[in-house]
C-alpha cells in the first residue's frame, strides 16, 4: 500500500514497558486493592450481554444489598468512579426548580452543590466548620426552613475525616416529605451503614476506598420512594449515561443494551464485594475501628494531635493536625520518596492545616499502621 501522506513521527516516543512503583497508598484514596481482586480483574473479558456476565451483575446487585443492608431492588454498580455515582443520584430525582437542601461542612457537601445546581435545582445549604457535623436539631431547622424535596448529607466527609450521625435523620426525612440523599464513598464496607433502617433514599458510593478494588466501578442504590420520584418526572433524565430508567433495563430482566460495562473492572468489584461477605460485612466494620483506635493511639504517643472529636471520627480515614512549624507538604514528599507511603493533604478550610490518612479496606491492618508509624518517626523533626 502506498502512503500519499507521509506519517508524522514526533510523538512516537520509545518507551520501555510500563513500571510503576509499589505504593503503601494511605491517603484519602485510592486505597491499595486486594491482590484477589487484582487477580480476578486480569480474567479475561467475555461479552457483556454473555449469560455468565449477567449472572455475575446479579451477583453484584445481591452483594451491594448486603454490605449497605438494603432491600432496595435498583441497586446497581455504575461505570464510572464515585463522582459519577453522585451524579446519577442528583439527575434521577432532581428537577429544575426543586429544592435540594445539602449539608455542607467539607469538599464533597459543595461538590454535591454544584452538581445539583448543573441539574436546574434551587439549592439550599446549612453549613458546620470542616471536621464538625449536623445535629439532628439543626437538620430539624432546616427542613422547617427550606421544606426541601431533596435532603442530601455525606455520611463520611473524607475532607475532614468526621462521620455524620445518622439516627433519625430519615424519619425527620418523611415527616417533611423528602428525599434524604447520602454519599458513603469513604463509609462502605468499612463504617456501619444500615441505609433501610435510617430510611436513606438515595446512596452511592466508589470501588477504590473502603472495598479495596480499583477505581472505575461504583454502587448506586434508589429506594422505591426515589424511583417513584424518578417516574413521576414531567421531563427525561438530563443526562444520558446516568439515566436510571435506561440502566435499569440493563441490570433488570430486559438485558437491553445501554453502554459496554468495564467488564474487568465489574469482575473486580464482584471479587472485593465477595471478600466483604467471606469476612462479614460486620467484622469488617470492627476491623477498620480497631486498626484505627491503634492508628490514633500511635500518632497522640508520637505527640501529634488529630483534628476531629473523637465521637465522630472515621474509622477509615484521619485528619491529623500538622505541627506549628513542620512543613506538611515535604513531610507527605518525603513519605513517597523515601518510604513509598502516600498520606494525603488538607483540602479548602484544612488547606495546609492537617494530614489525611486513610485505613480502608484491604489497607485496614496494623502493619501498615506500624510503617507509617515507624517512617513518620523518621521523618517528624524530634
Ligand atoms: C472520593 C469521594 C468522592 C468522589 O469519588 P471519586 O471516585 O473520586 O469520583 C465523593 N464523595 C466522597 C465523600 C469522597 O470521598
Amino acid at each position: 500500500m502506498t502512503l500519499t501522506s507521509s506519517i508524522n513521527n514526533s510523538q512516537r516516543l520509545q518507551l520501555a514497558p510500563l513500571k510503576i512503583p509499589t505504593r503503601l497508598l494511605l491517603g484519602p484514596g485510592p486505597s491499595n486493592a486486594h491482590p484477589a481482586v487484582l487477580q480476578a480483574m486480569n480474567t479475561p473479558p467475555v461479552g457483556h450481554l454473555d449469560p455468565a456476565f449477567l449472572a455475575l451483575m446479579d451477583e453484584i446487585q445481591s452483594l451491594l444489598r448486603y454490605v449497605w443492608q438494603t432491600e432496595n431492588p435498583l441497586t446497581i454498580a455504575v461505570s464510572g468512579t464515585g463522582s459519577a455515582a453522585m451524579e446519577g443520584t442528583i439527575a434521577n430525582v432532581t428537577e429544575p426548580g426543586d429544592v435540594v437542601l445539602v449539608g455542607v461542612s467539607g469538599y464533597f457537601g459543595n461538590r454535591l452543590v454544584d452538581m445539583a445546581g448543573r441539574y436546574g435545582a434551587d439549592v439550599r445549604t446549612i453549613t458546620k466548620p470542616w471536621g464538625q457535623v449536623f445535629s439532628l436539631t439543626e437538620v430539624r431547622t432546616a427542613l422547617e426552613t427550606h421544606r426541601p424535596a431533596i435532603l442530601a448529607l455525606v455520611h463520611a466527609e473524607t475532607s475532614t475525616g468526621a462521620r455524620q450521625p445518622l439516627s433519625g435523620v430519615g424519619d425527620l426525612c418523611r415527616e417533611f416529605d423528602c428525599l434524604l440523599l447520602l454519599d458513603t464513598v469513604t463509609s462502605l464496607g468499612g463504617v456501619p451503614i444500615f441505609l433501610d433502617e435510617w430510611g436513606v433514599d438515595l446512596a452511592y458510593s466508589c470501588s477504590q476506598k473502603g472495598l479495596g478494588c480499583p477505581p472505575g466501578a461504583s454502587p448506586f442504590t434508589m429506594s422505591p420512594r426515589a424511583v417513584e420520584k424518578l417516574q413521576q418526572r414531567r421531563n427525561k433524565v438530563a443526562n444520558w449515561y446516568l439515566d436510571m430508567t435506561l440502566l435499569s433495563k440493563y441490570w433488570g430482566k430486559e438485558r437491553t443494551y445501554h453502554h459496554t460495562a468495564p467488564i474487568n473492572l465489574y469482575y473486580a468489584l464482584r471479587e472485593a464485594l465477595r471478600l466483604v461477605a467471606e469476612e462479614g460485612v460486620e467484622n469488617s466494620w470492627q476491623r477498620h475501628q480497631k486498626n484505627v483506635e491503634y492508628l490514633w493511639q500511635e500518632l497522640e504517643d508520637l505527640g501529634l494531635s488529630l483534628h476531629v472529636q473523637r465521637e465522630f471520627r472515621l474509622p477509615t480515614l484521619t485528619t491529623v493536625c500538622i505541627p506549628e512549624g513542620v512543613d506538611g507538604k515535604a513531610v507527605s514528599r518525603q513519605l513517597l520518596n523515601e518510604y513509598n507511603i502516600e498520606i494525603g493533604g488538607g483540602l479548602g478550610e484544612l488547606a495546609g492545616k492537617v494530614w489525611r490518612v486513610g485505613l480502608m479496606g484491604f489497607n485496614s491492618r496494623k502493619e501498615n499502621v506500624d510503617r507509617l508509624l515507624e517512617a513518620l518517626r523518621q521523618v517528624l523533626p524530634k
